[in-house]
């Protein structure tokens, strides 16, 4: 199913107003990706005075998204192409269905939508990239942009993706990034092997037979599938995780060398994705005063890569909060910024990033350590376990909605059901990786 395209920006500098000089902003927002535009829009929302600052780009991702949870969040509009059940291949053609819908973003529509939010409840913007920001004395912060732009502001949100660390502190000593890579081309094809009402998620199957040692089959990969219909694909040849960034030549190669194995003949090529996510690493330093948001806020899920939708989701609340903030400090009718002994800025990273949301991460990043050392072998079985457990299990773990709670339960289920092999891995993986260690400290923190 294909949805007419119905709406067209023509950017951010023509649609929103210009960043008034002089004045002192409630708020600005730095980076204009889905979570700069979605908590802009939802904080100038909040009655805040709000300036987006970053460079007027359109999304270039090809974002994928369960179906439901796009809904959920009143964007099912933006969806361009629905699958109404999605499949998984591990290791033979007897393959998985997942029983749940996935779509594939319309960049074009979801840049459209949040930017409306963003004119709509007044936003201002300003088409510039941030160097640095400076804490003024009177405890305002002045956001110095290209071109010795100065915009001063009661508080900054760094929401300018993954590599923001020239603008935020983070934690020292945390846990190394890793990154999930892939290589996607959208292409015309003859002899496409899957069935377009399917999206693959994932297929682990082997592709060629003989087993030679060629430099990439150190790289566990799998391939992603979006069939637009039964000639028109996006195939993505994907590493989920490795300690270093598989190259993108070895990626395109193995993209190559399966769909020739599979017999699938490239007609023409309608677009090609270079996608780089570092994936774990550490939190912010949660006690700065500027505040962070998005794949800036360490928000990628550091076992799939995904970030879009609790950015979204999440910037309602946080917005409130950064809201609520300010409201105090004007209540006060003194510069709460200045003068509270202690930072206000930790009430909004606490909304962000809670115990909870600490020990939920711990897991994931023990779970992603534990990925990054297996072959493709316990690969397969990791996902064949994985996939055996009760949906809402593994929905939840996808889609970052289990409790740290509910995630024992689902480490518990997953010993259960597992083979000997990987109980056997798994406990040595809990007693000698560091990040099994720090799972049960975190957990173990009120
Ligand atoms: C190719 C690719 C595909 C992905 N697919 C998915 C997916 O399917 N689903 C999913 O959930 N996640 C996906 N991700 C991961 C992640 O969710 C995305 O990277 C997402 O775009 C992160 O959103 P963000 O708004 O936090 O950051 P970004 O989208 O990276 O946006 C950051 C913005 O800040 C701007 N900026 C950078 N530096 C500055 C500066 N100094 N001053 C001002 N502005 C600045 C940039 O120009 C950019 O517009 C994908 C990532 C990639 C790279």
């Amino acid at each position: 199913m294909r949805l007419e395209v119905v709406a067209e920006d023509e950017g951010l500098e023509f649609d929103l107003p210009p960043i008034p000089f002089g004045a002192v902003l409630d708020l600005v927002v730095i980076g204009c990706g889905p979570a700069g535009l979605s908590l802009a829009a939802e904080s100038a929302k909040k009655g805040l005075n709000v300036g987006l600052i970053g460079p007027d780009l359109p999304f270039t991702n090809n974002y994928g998204v369960w179906e439901d949870e796009f809904k959920d969040l009143g964007l099912e509009g933006c969806i361009e192409h629905v699958w109404q059940d999605t499949i998984v291949y591990l290791d033979s053609n007897d393959p998985i269905l997942i029983g749940r819908a996935y779509g594939r973003v319309s960049r074009h529509l979801l840049h459209a939508e949040l930017l409306r939010r963003c004119q709509e409840s007044g936003v201002t913007y300003l088409n510039s990239k941030v160097e640095k920001i400076i804490e003024s004395n009177d405890g305002h912060s002045i956001v110095a942009c290209q071109g010795e732009i100065m915009v001063p502001c009661r508080l900054a949100t760094v929401a300018s993706g993954a590599a923001s660390g020239k603008l935020l502190e983070y934690e020292v000593g945390g846990p190394r990034v890793s990154v999930q890579t892939a290589y996607g081309v959208e292409v015309e094809v003859e002899n496409n092997p899957y069935d377009p009402s399917l999206m693959v998620f994932m297929d682990y199957r082997d592709f060629v037979k003989e087993k030679e040692l060629c430099p990439e089959e150190k790289y566990p990969t799998f391939l992603y599938v979006m069939p637009m219909s039964s000639t028109r694909v996006f195939f993505e040849e994907t590493c989920l995780a490795s300690r270093h960034a598989m190259p993108f030549d070895l990626l395109k190669k193995k993209l190559m060398s399966r769909l020739k194995a599979m017999g699938v003949r490239v007609l023409k090529v309608y677009e090609e994705e270079w996608s780089y996510i570092p994936v774990g690493g550490s939190l912010p330093n949660t006690q700065q005063k500027n505040l962070a948001f998005g794949a800036a806020a360490s928000m990628v899920h550091p076992a799939t890569g995904y970030s879009v939708v609790r950015s979204l989701s999440e910037a309602p609340r946080y917005a409130s909060t950064i809201a609520n903030i300010l409201k105090k400090s004007d209540q006060s009718r003194q510069n709460i910024l200045v003068t509270s002994a202690q930072n206000p800025s930790m009430l909004a990273w606490t909304t962000l990033w809670p115990q909870e949301r600490k020990r939920q991460r711990a897991f994931f990043l023990f779970g992603l350590a534990l990925i990054i050392q297996m072959d493709i072998d316990g690969i397969r079985t990791f996902f064949q376990t994985f996939f055996r457990l009760p949906n809402w299990m593994w929905w939840g773990f996808l889609g970052s909605s289990l409790s740290s709670m509910d995630l024992i339960w689902f480490a518990f289920y997953m010993f259960a059901i597992a083979p000997h092999s990987m109980r056997m891995c798994l406990v040595r993986h809990l007693m000698s990786d560091p990040t099994g260690a720090t799972m049960v400290k975190t957990y173990l923190t009120l």
